[in-house]
């Protein structure tokens, strides 16, 4: 396996705030991650093995929700797991499946029925690969092949 979902809850599908697939739109913009359902205290598991490469802040207004960023050890991939509370240090190797911290609250944000989730969002970090640099991948095939089958 190459990549693994964050949470074993399922994926998060649409509630009151929207739909929480690859792509799906979000006003102007479309949804660059996939959202996995994640209730607030759960251990959060590393999306794949590499290194732990920032530890970073989800807005600007609020510091307080965070996020986990992972460079992927063989491929030029970035893997970074939004409103998570960090259990690790930048520079810290991680393996697929470790825990790298806990869910955040983020209905609390949001409101409007949301479900908790964490966001995981796959960036290309290679301008030679993937439609280049910064571009975002689908993340529903790498955690879970058998949605290709269902589609
Ligand atoms: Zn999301």
């Amino acid at each position: 396996m190459i990549f693994c979902p964050p949470t074993q809850r399922g994926l998060r599908g649409t509630d009151g705030c929207g739909d929480g697939s690859f792509g799906a739109p979000r006003g102007d913009r479309l949804h660059r991650g996939l959202d996995v359902l994640a209730e607030p205290g759960d251990a959060i598991h590393a999306a794949c093995s590499g290194t732990v490469t920032k530890l970073g802040f989800c807005y600007a207004d609020d510091l307080s929700y965070r996020y986990v960023q992972i460079t992927h050890n063989t491929l030029p991939i970035v893997a970074r797991l939004l409103y998570v509370l960090p259990d690790v240090d930048v520079g810290q190797a991680v393996a697929i499946g470790d825990v790298v911290g806990t869910a955040q609250d983020i209905a609390k944000r949001y409101g409007n029925g949301m479900k908790n989730h964490c966001h995981l969002e796959l960036q290309a970090v290679d301008n030679a690969v993937l439609m280049g640099k910064g571009h975002r991948i689908g993340a529903e095939a790498w955690v879970n092949p058998c949605l290709l089958l269902e589609a």
